[in-house]
């Protein structure tokens, strides 16, 4: 939960050290906490609590795991469908199905294209305007 400019919003890291957070924030048109985000400068201090959830994997307990996402949903399942990739023991097979409006609403291009050289991840991104801006 990030707390900066008396508002607060969810949102969820897509990678972390013990120093530092990354996260995939959309930007709303009109959106409040997102502007206040992109207009930030560098060194403007924001509010962290969390994380909160207690979402467990257990290594190899399923065979194949279907993810389904639309828009910055995909910010919850990356991490976890890289997780997996990146464990060497992992055999489970990750199939994600991520919804965008078109190929350039597709955030972490570059990072989906490095995960699906691994044999254990297939990416089906589904558009809803082939020719949308
Ligand atoms: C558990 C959780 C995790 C999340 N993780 C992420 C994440 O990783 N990345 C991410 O980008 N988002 C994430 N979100 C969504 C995020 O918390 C914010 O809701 C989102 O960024 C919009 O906030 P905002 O203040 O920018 O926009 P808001 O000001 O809340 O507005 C959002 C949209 O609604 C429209 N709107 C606002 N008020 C009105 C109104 N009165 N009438 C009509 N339209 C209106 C705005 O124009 C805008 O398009 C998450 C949400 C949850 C619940």
């Amino acid at each position: 939960m990030l707390h900066s400019w008396s508002k607060s919003r969810p949102y969820t890291p897509i990678a972390w050290t013990c120093r530092s957070l990354i996260f995939l924030v959309k930007l709303y048109k009109h959106g409040e906490f997102s502007l206040l985000l992109k207009n930030a400068s560098i060194g403007s201090a924001i509010d962290i609590r969390g994380p909160y959830g207690d979402f467990k994997y257990e290594s190899n307990s399923f065979q194949q795991i279907t993810m389904f996402g639309i828009g910055s949903g995909i910010a919850a399942l990356y991490p976890i469908a890289k997780a997996i990739v990146d464990d060497e023991t992992e055999l489970t097979r990750v199939h994600l199905v991520a919804g965008f409006r078109s190929v350039a609403h597709v955030p972490l291009q570059k990072e989906l294209t490095h995960l699906v050289n691994y044999w254990n991840f297939k990416c089906t991104l589904q558009l809803s305007q082939l020719n949308g801006m």
